[in-house]
């Protein structure tokens, strides 16, 4: 019989100084997730969020933050990406999203990550379509945290297979 032991959970991503340091087509990406930041609509929070996906078939995808006065009702730009890259384009993988936001009352110079909800969402939809998403984060300056596969940030995640 085993004795009690301890598992151990690793985790790596790449940091990035800067926008700059990015190669091209990763910096591209998140320049278009800064920009759409500017169609969000949080006129609570005041937290611009803008996700951009580039599927496998290189069509791209955008989403922002939807907030409502029923705060709950609010949707994550993650989610609403992800709820429109299926509905537009069915079973196709994503290689790649890049999230950036601005803050009315924040410096945005640093990553954010995505939401507890989004991340559960996100390791559901690799699962799925049976391919990892890249995510880039980002603020509108300052480091950039590059990882492999979204699933990593949901360590012992309830996945579909408990169904
Ligand atoms: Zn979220």
């Amino acid at each position: 019989m085993l004795a009690m032991h301890e598992n151990k959970f690793e985790f790596s991503y790449k940091v990035y100084n800067n926008i700059d340091e990015l190669p091209k087509e990763q910096r591209t990406l998140l320049k278009k997730a800064q920009q759409v930041c500017e169609q969000a609509y949080a006129p609570y929070s005041n937290f611009h969020v803008g996700a951009v996906a580039k599927l496998l078939n290189g069509e791209i995808v955008t989403g922002t933050n939807q907030e409502n006065a029923s705060y709950p009702v609010g949707l994550c730009a993650e989610r609403v990406l992800l709820a429109s890259a299926s509905s537009q384009f069915p079973n196709v993988p994503i290689e790649t999203i890049a999230v950036s936001y601005k803050s009315k009352f924040q410096k945005n110079d640093h990553p954010v990550a995505p939401c507890g909800i989004c991340r559960q969402t996100l390791q559901e939809f690799e699962g799925r379509v049976n391919h990892p998403v890249q995510l880039i984060l980002g603020g509108m300056t300052g480091e950039v945290y590059v990882i492999d596969s979204a699933s990593k940030l949901l360590p012992l995640a309830f996945t579909n297979e408990e169904l």
